[in-house]
């Protein structure tokens, strides 16, 4: 088994949605990136990455090449299942924690654990998506931005 962890976070800026577990939420804001910004994915990713140590998502997507401006993260994602099958595993498990004051994420983590689990090739039962808030404190709690964590268990497949 290797177990990997990973951290995003992605400050709040111009725009009318945000990109959440490759779901679009509707906001008052959008997220600044390079890409489209989605924390969840970008957390997962380099939870895979790091189980198989293969680096950051910013060593396999820099943000200095134009490809992946505006890109879709769930290519990123799949990509990294990619190298997590050529490496010989498959994915045990994995859990991911959005945090912030808003927008509201739990409507939407049933259709971002069925677009995880698409881009894995894996049940959805081995994903977990969860939110919560920081009680107004920090960066999230001001509404400053969007922090995401994720911790993903591989299997010899
Ligand atoms: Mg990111």
């Amino acid at each position: 088994m290797r177990i990997g962890q990973g951290v995003d976070i992605h400050a709040f800026g111009p725009g009318d949605h945000v990109m959440i577990g490759g779901v679009r939420i509707a906001h008052s804001h959008g997220l600044v990136a390079h890409s489209d910004g989605d924390v969840a994915l970008h957390a997962l990713c380099d939870a895979i990455l790091g189980a198989l140590a293969l680096g950051d998502i910013g060593r396999h997507f820099p943000p200095s090449d134009d490809r992946w401006r505006d890109a879709d993260s769930r290519v990123f994602l799949r990509h990294c299942a990619a190298l997590m099958r050529e490496q010989g595993f498959t994915l045990g498990n994995a859990d991911i924690s959005i945090v912030c004051e808003v927008p509201k994420i739990a409507p939407h983590t049933a259709a971002m654990r069925a677009n995880l689990a698409a881009d894995l090739g894996c049940d959805t039962g081995k994903i977990s998506v969860k939110a919560t808030t920081s009680e107004k404190l920090g960066f999230t709690g001001r509404g400053e931005g969007i922090a995401a964590f994720a911790i993903a268990l591989l299997i010899v497949a």
